[in-house]
């Protein structure tokens, strides 16, 4: 079987058309359009482009925001102005005659580790992806969950510092992505810096500011986990996203710090692991929420 799997960010738009469970057969992607109309002619051409004379099955659609997954609405999204209460799958499926399936593009990227990537296996396991925000993804007893109003898994808005904190993109204050995300770890260093590349080099190097900054990301991490650990138990914790590649030191210290701080209980057996997929997550989990759609599997 044969599908399409898209990954729709604020800034990319990256597909793929996957046979099987993980094989990439081409891969197109593309800077994400201002508006929705403007985004759904280029998720078209996109698509258009990814069948190119294959039989296709049927299409998954990652969208970073509140999606609701059941009906293929895009509620809201932070990052993408003008994408609120459209129905995308109807859309989709209108222009296209295939049909269209859709989630969270960090849920997407979760499914994917779960079922080709880092957490293979697991039946129970929290996913989160600190970069310019931080995203979430929770599986319990093998079945992503959405929550009640589709925004569960929004691990990045756990309240650390809500009466001292950074104000956050939410509109609540001190939420753990305010402290440890990509711009707020650049931002606790109090220094010009374009990336957190160069909090690593520094680090590397020895200097005091970048190992304190290093350090207390960390530590607001792992209180993140810790809470998330001792709440679900999971089998497994997958960390990813441009944060934990650009500072691969800190998966040792969050180890390390969640050891201290969750219930000991809640640590045995308690992996915490690298996710094994990089950019291409969100549209490979789209691809495989598709295909599982599809095969009636979910
Ligand atoms: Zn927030």
């Amino acid at each position: 079987m044969k599908v399409i799997g898209i990954d729709v960010g604020g800034t990319k738009i990256y597909g793929g058309l996957v046979e099987g469970e993980n094989k990439i057969l081409r891969t197109k992607r593309g800077f994400t359009p201002a508006g929705f109309e403007e985004g759904v002619d280029f998720l078209s051409s996109l698509i258009k482009d990814l069948i190119e004379g294959e039989e296709i099955a049927g299409i998954g659609v990652g969208v970073a925001g509140f999606i609701n997954f059941a009906q293929g609405i895009v509620i809201s999204s932070p990052n993408l102005p003008g994408w609120s209460d459209v129905p995308l799958k109807r859309i989709l499926e209108e222009k296209t005659g295939l049909p269209i399936f859709m989630d969270n593009d960090v849920n997407c990227a979760t499914l994917a580790e779960l079922k080709i990537g880092v957490g293979i296996g697991k039946k129970d396991l929290v996913a989160i992806f600190p970069g310019t925000g931080i995203g979430g993804g929770i599986v319990i007893d093998g079945r992503l969950i959405h929550g009640a109003s589709f925004c569960g898994a929004e691990i990045g808005h756990i309240p650390i510092d809500p009466d001292g904190g950074p104000r956050c993109g939410c509109g609540r204050s001190g939420c753990l992505e305010t402290l440890c995300s990509g711009p707020a770890i650049i931002r606790s260093t109090k220094r010009p810096l374009n990336s957190v590349d160069e909090v690593h080099l520094a680090a590397e190097e020895g200097e005091e500011w970048a190992i304190a900054a290093l350090k207390r990301a960390a530590r607001y991490l792992s209180q993140g986990i810790a809470i998330m650990v001792n709440a679900l138990n999971p089998e497994m914790v997958v960390l990813g996203g441009g944060v934990i590649e650009a500072l691969p030191k800190m998966v040792d210290l969050v180890r390390r710090e969640v050891w201290s701080m969750a219930l000991p209980q809640a640590l045995k057996g308690l992996k915490i692991e690298v996710a094994k997929m990089h950019g291409e997550a969100g549209f490979m989990g789209a691809a495989l929420l598709a295909r599982e759609k599809i095969m009636g599997v979910s």
